[in-house]
């Protein structure tokens, strides 16, 4: 339930609500917002009496979320809620950060070219697992915390931000301390003790669509972040599981406008494994653009026949360079802007870092 103040209200009459909310045994969150403040109700798990509150001093309308997710839904929070998670690089805003990297982080040779080429292209942010969820425990597992030190490197480098996968608490916090986003993968959408975890490290996290969850089921699985107290969670449609076997999965782009409409937290698209060919990321990734995407989350590899996971999916690195340029173009065809490395500090910071050093920092765009 959402308690909507008037304009005018002072602190005391917010005041005055939270401590009736709580004195009925709920959470109050104060949410103080351009036009007006509202105060969220949580802990309750059905309707509550709202009639003692709508009677408080400054109080002008009460809102009961009719959906199953509360915090996530649009009708908690009319505005988009732009996603930070490093600075110059927003998800929900105008701007459309590319995240793009290997599947896995596999050497530093190969983390650190790969960094060099995604900046090089013009992408946003840097991706790589070093935790591998892989349907077969004889199949390449990762790194581990030396793969988080590579790709903590790889930052160094060239200021790209990084966003990689958690599979348990640990590689949860490792990331949180080495790393600047956590992914949630598929297969770990509905494991509800790392989600709470997320949600308690407040560290920003890429939550991708499981491959039998419904947008319900993601959007609640966001909500087990949200009420831990950590609002900073991007989603990510990377296709269903279908009956059809011509691609890896059912790459879903009607679930970015009704997320869009449902929900106030941003969506990006993964085409990688969302058809698991090569040949379709690219039209797909465009297709997620013109759709509403708030940003990409692109496999590339410097040399895919060689990767140790998902090569047959990750681009070549001049098919990536390529597909920025059409996503530039698609950006602006929808009043969008592809995000440019140089908007982020970390990459002020590399340049400085390596001035120098000549050579070591690819130009920026
Ligand atoms: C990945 O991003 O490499 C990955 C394992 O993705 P998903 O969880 O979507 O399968
Ligand atoms: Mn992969």
């Amino acid at each position: 339930m959402l308690v909507v103040m008037e304009h005018g209200a002072s602190t005391a009459d917010v005041d005055r609500v939270v401590a009736v909310v709580e004195e009925m045994g709920y959470e109050a969150r104060p949410m103080p917002g351009a036009q007006r403040t509202a105060v969220g109700i949580v802990g309750n798990d059905g309707r509550v009496d709202a009639s003692r509150i709508a009677a408080l001093p400054g109080v002008v309308q009460i809102i009961h979320v009719t959906q199953p997710y509360k915090q996530v839904s649009r009708e908690w929070r009319s505005e988009d809620t732009i996603v930070t998670i490093a600075p110059g690089v927003s998800f929900g805003g105008e701007n459309v950060p590319i995240i793009a990297g290997p599947c896995s982080v596999e050497s530093e040779e190969q983390i650190v070219e790969s960094a060099r080429l995604v900046k090089q292209a013009g992408g946003t942010a840097l991706r790589g697992g070093a935790f591998k969820p892989r349907s077969s425990p004889y199949s390449f597992q990762g790194l581990g915390k030396r793969g988080l030190e590579l790709l903590a490197l790889a930052r160094t480098e060239t200021g790209l931000p990084i966003v990689t996968e958690a599979m348990d608490d640990e590689g949860a916090h490792l990331i949180a301390e080495m790393g600047d986003c956590i992914q949630i993968g598929a297969r770990n959408m509905q494991n509800y003790s790392l989600l709470k975890t997320v949600g308690k490290l407040g560290t920003p996290v890429l939550l991708k669509r499981g491959m039998a969850a419904t947008i319900t089921d993601l959007l609640l699985s966001a909500e087990y972040i949200l009420s831990e107290g950590n609002p900073h969670v991007i989603l990510c449609e990377r296709g269903v599981r279908s009956f059809d076997p011509s691609t890896r999965n059912l790459l879903d782009l009607t679930a970015i406008p009704i997320v869009h409409r449902l929900s106030h937290l941003p969506i990006v698209a993964d085409p990688s494994h969302g058809t698991g060919l090569r040949d379709k990321v690219t039209p797909m990734a465009r297709a997620a653009l013109a759709a509403g995407a708030d940003g990409l989350l692109v496999e590339m590899h410097p040399n895919p026949d060689r990767a140790l996971s998902d090569g047959a999916q990750s681009l070549h690195p001049e098919q990536f360079a390529t597909l920025v340029e059409e996503l530039r173009a698609v950006a602006v065809a929808i009043g969008r802007r592809v995000t440019p490395a140089a908007d982020s500090q970390y990459n002020q910071a590399a340049r400085t870092l390596s001035s120098g050093t000549a050579g070591r920092v690819v130009g920026t765009h």
